[in-house]
């Protein structure tokens, strides 16, 4: 066993809502825990190696609740490259290792996949625990969950009626899943439907939530407009991704069930800014409709007190796997009115009571799982530091050095 002792850093607590300067914490780097912490230095210095951190800003690795690591954000941009016509599991595998890597370099250190064709977040996520690829650790949904001819169905799972989401949802589990997720309305990236269209109908969503909470599984809908959102949080999903728009009685039934929103801003926001040439009109209109009303939903949500989970979608256009998930939280200070402290806590904390692994990470204590990231600069003061080089740990482990 290994005990590294970190000195000398300033470690974001989320009660402070703040940096605590002048602190030490030991790893153990077998269990991957943190054994012990406090202010100055360790009286009983027994471990084995000692890293002084020189003041530098040490918060909780990310968390991203919403990746697609098998989809190529580029792929809009390169119709004539012929990626089009290769064997799309192959290179969705190739782009999902890729993607990994990338994640963990600007420190992700935990994503919720929420989607993937051919299952591929399964062995990815395996290989990953194994030490095969470098890469966050991966919460899995495998293939998303539709109606026929419904979001996302070229990759998802086209189920409809109760007693089909039900085998659905456990062949899923049987699969190796830990979260099931739903197409609860229509969405951008598909032609021939609308954000407000609602697709699953109340009675599916709520089968699939009764076997997933059976087995101790989440579930995150997909659920845009308001109907869809309202109709999700009543059938007790636990996330509501997107949410362009939501009333005032969708907040209390928010309230009610503790349904948390993952806003995925930043792949609204790639899409409005780079898309112009080459994402399909049809879809850049969707976003051009429901962009305002989308960052006035969220503003809205985190407002009155609606848990945020940091999400991006990552995988969608222009919208990758790099500090995409550091300007997902600078568009929460920048457009939904969060402190840089509120919009850490949605990368982390929050992001670990959405995913149910609040018991081991989300947090620097004693206790936790220490995965962390080491910046130069204070985020409070800027949410942008976050964007910048970092040092990156997994289990104590340093798995990123800045260049
Ligand atoms: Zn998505």
């Amino acid at each position: 066993m290994t005990k590294i002792t970190f000195i000398n850093a300033n470690i974001y607590q989320h009660e402070q809502q703040g940096f605590q300067p002048q602190q030490y914490f030991t790893v153990d780097t077998d269990t991957q825990r943190i054994t012990a912490m406090g202010q100055g230095v360790p009286s009983e210095a027994i471990v084995d190696q000692i890293v002084d951190f020189h003041n530098q800003y040490v918060m909780p690795g990310i968390m991203n609740a919403h990746t697609h690591i098998n989809m190529i954000p580029t792929y809009w941009a390169e119709q004539e490259s012929g990626i089009e016509d290769a064997d799309p599991k192959a290179i969705q595998t190739m782009f999902a290792i890729k993607n990994m890597q990338d994640l963990i370099n600007h420190g992700v250190t935990y994503i919720r996949n929420v989607g993937s064709a051919y299952d591929i977040d399964i062995p990815i996520k395996i290989m990953q625990q194994q030490k095969m690829i470098a890469g966050p650790r991966v919460m899995t949904s495998g293939k998303a969950f539709t109606m026929t001819g419904g979001h996302g169905d070229k990759a998802g799972n086209e189920v409809n009626g109760v007693d089909e989401i039900i085998k659905g949802v456990r062949q899923s589990m049987k699969n190796g899943v830990d979260n099931i997720k739903l197409m609860v309305t229509g969405g951008v990236l598909h032609n021939g439907e609308t954000p407000d269209d609602i697709q699953f109908n109340e009675d599916e969503v709520k089968a699939a939530v009764r076997e997933a909470h059976h087995k101790n599984k989440t579930v995150a809908a997909h659920a845009q407009g308001n109907a869809g959102v309202k109709e999700a949080a009543r059938a007790g999903v636990d996330t509501v991704e997107h949410a362009f728009d939501i009333d005032d009685e969708t907040i209390d039934i928010m309230k009610e069930h503790k349904t948390f929103v993952v806003p995925t801003m930043n792949a609204m926001y790639a899409i409005y800014k780079y898309g112009e040439d080459t994402v399909a009109d049809w879809a850049r209109q969707k976003v051009i409709i429901n962009i305002k009303k989308h960052f006035a939903s969220i503003k809205k949500a985190a407002a009155a007190g609606i848990p945020i989970a940091m999400g991006t979608d990552a995988g969608t256009p222009y919208n990758g796997f790099e500090n995409e998930s550091a300007y997902e939280m600078q568009l929460y200070v920048e457009k939904a009115g969060m402190t840089p402290a509120q919009a850490i806590d949605t990368a982390t904390i929050n992001c670990a009571k959405a995913m149910h692994v609040s018991q081991d990470y989300g947090e620097i204590s004693v206790g936790k799982v220490a995965d962390f990231i080491v910046m130069k600069d204070n985020p409070i003061q800027d949410i942008k530091v976050i964007q910048k080089e970092k040092a990156v740990y997994q289990g104590g482990v340093c798995v990123h050095q800045p260049a």
